[in-house]
């Protein structure tokens, strides 16, 4: 019987240390220390054994399986010592290597005209205000004097949730939402996202961006527009630029004028930029139609004002010189990154 520990003993010892992998360890340690293992199978024949033999084999038979446990033991932590020394070694950081730079973003070139454009309204006395994008056809449409049967309110053009409510088409609703507050006099710039149902195409897109304006006061008149205008696109695009407004028709404006300003490129001599004109257009405005005002609730013989409207996008595309409006929305790092 000691014999036969000895020899598992030694075999044991021998296979563990020849272990190279922990699943080698288990397989030692399920044929010797297991169910079925030999060491097992020693203990079960100890009814062969002399009663009075019986604990001094059985001290035996303890220690080595004591002994085995012990080794196994060792050779675990040797196998785990020697797996994080590789790892270590093979993860090694080079820390005298340059860092990775980090990659900061900045404003889109949207956002930057828009900030642009409110900073010199504000310097003149304006209000930035917000309405909803989501608007009822009211604001929309009708208290804008466009009635019903205006093709503007076609179902081609404009997205509705419902027969009254749809995703607003113009910032202009605003302006009949501050109106109606009564809170005279008015000076206020809207920007926002406005909505139509177009085709993406180079110079057209189902979502942009206007700023509305309007001045509400007693004898404002057509020369106030005039001026404020004027003074808006010399800061934003240079002190001689010269303004030229031609006649137009918007339904909430009496009288209306689209206003062009001299090509900031060429000075207006024409060139490539302005396709020849000299000439750039840039907003729609007007007198508010009276009865735009009597709507709001707000007497036209006492109150006159102005209000006029642009494309944030047109802006940026003539500022920054992009030729595609697409390109605002891509999203693509190689082209935002240039501005
Ligand atoms: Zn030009």
């Amino acid at each position: 019987m000691k014999d036969k520990l000895q020899e598992i003993t030694k075999r044991a010892m021998e296979q563990i240390d020849a272990a190279e992998e922990m699943s080698a360890l288990n397989d030692v340690r399920v044929a010797v220390l297991g169910k079925k293992g030999e060491l097992t199978a020693v203990l079960k024949s100890m009814k062969d054994v002399k009663p009075e033999d019986r604990p001094a084999v059985g001290q035996l038979v303890n220690e080595t399986r004591s002994a085995i446990e012990e080794k196994l033991a060792e050779a675990k932590e040797r196998m785990e010592e020697a797996e994080l020394d590789h790892r270590l070694k093979s993860e090694v950081i080079d820390v005298t290597l340059p860092a990775k730079k980090a990659k900061i973003g900045h404003l889109h070139p949207n956002t930057n005209v828009l900030q642009e454009v409110e900073d010199i309204f504000v310097g003149m006395g304006y209000e930035v205000v917000e309405g909803p994008e989501v608007e009822y056809d009211y604001y929309n449409f009708e208290a804008l004097n466009i009635p019903a049967n205006h093709p503007a309110k076609d179902e081609q053009d404009t997205f509705y949730i419902n027969k009254d409510i749809l995703l607003r088409t113009q910032t202009s609703p605003v302006q009949v939402r501050v109106m109606e507050k009564g809170k005279l006099p008015i000076r206020m710039i809207a920007p926002g996202r406005v909505f139509r149902s177009d085709e993406v195409d180079a110079t057209h897109s189902p979502s942009f961006h206007q700023i509305e304006g309007m001045v509400i006061d007693k004898n404002i008149t057509f020369a106030d527009l005039k001026g404020t205008l004027q003074e808006f696109v010399k800061q934003l695009f240079g002190a001689d630029t010269k303004v030229k407004f031609r006649p137009h028709h918007f339904p909430f404006t009496e009288p209306s004028a689209e206003m062009d300003v001299s090509c900031f490129k060429c000075g207006g001599k024409g060139c490539r930029f302005c396709k020849g004109e000299g000439w750039i257009e840039i907003l729609g405005c007007g007198m508010v139609h009276p009865k735009v005002l009597k709507m709001s609730g707000i007497d036209p013989n006492e109150y006159q004002g102005f209000a006029f409207g642009l494309g944030l996008e047109r802006i940026t595309l003539l500022k920054y010189e992009i030729d595609d409006m697409r390109l605002l929305y891509e999203n693509d790092d190689r082209f935002l990154k240039q501005f």
